[in-house]
């Protein structure tokens, strides 16, 4: 059985960093779909030219592009016993597709932060796709497609939230006890 962690929060909230550190610590893998599609855009293949725009311009991959390359990762050997996700599911189609045999959604960890926040951490990372239109484009999908996830997860009983604006630390150590449990 594969438990799988989902990081759900939106855009510059730091899902990403404490991903990587709570891969470290419980050593699970931490997959990333916006790493790996940044990944195919660096390497020009098939998916990377057509994911390309759409990252550019903050909108989101089709369900069904995301989805396969997810579900592929997956299957890969080292998530046997467990997976961080990090930027999926991102919408409730995304969320249904995980409904598969062999995987548990155990923990869901809500990340809360600020608006004004959000955008401020993303004007200072300074990545591609971090323009004020496109900031402001992936604010409003997060609102429209991914906020629906909160409730979907909550009938479920496994959402738990997290306080994401400030120490980094200290917001590792109390997602380590909500992991942990
Ligand atoms: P951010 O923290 O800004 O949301 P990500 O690295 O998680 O950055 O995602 C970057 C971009 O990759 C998104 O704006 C979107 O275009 C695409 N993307 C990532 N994950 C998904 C997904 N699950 N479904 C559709 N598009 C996605």
């Amino acid at each position: 059985m594969t438990d799988i962690t989902i990081f759900l929060g939106p855009p510059g909230a730091g899902k990403g960093t404490q991903a990587e550190k709570i891969s470290e610590k419980f050593n699970i893998p931490h997959i990333s779909t916006g790493v790996m599609l940044r990944e195919h855009v660096e390497n020009e293949t098939e998916l990377g030219l057509v994911a390309k725009e759409i990252l550019n311009k903050g909108n989101l991959v089709s369900d069904e592009l995301v989805t396969s390359m997810l579900i592929e990762r997956l299957e890969n050997d080292d998530c046997e016993k467990g997976a961080i996700l990090d930027g999926f599911p991102r919408t409730i189609t995304q969320a249904e597709s995980l409904n598969i045999e062999g995987l548990n959604i155990k923990t869901v960890i809500l990340f809360e932060v600020n608006e004004t926040e959000l955008i401020k951490r993303m004007v200072e990372r300074g990545r591609e796709d971090d323009t004020e239109e496109s900031i402001k484009v992936r604010l409003d999908v997060y609102r429209d497609e991914t906020l629906p996830l909160i409730k979907f997860y909550d009938d479920k009983d496994v959402l738990k939230t997290v306080d994401a604006f400030g120490d980094i630390d200290e917001i590792f150590n109390h997602i380590s006890g909500l992991i942990k449990t």
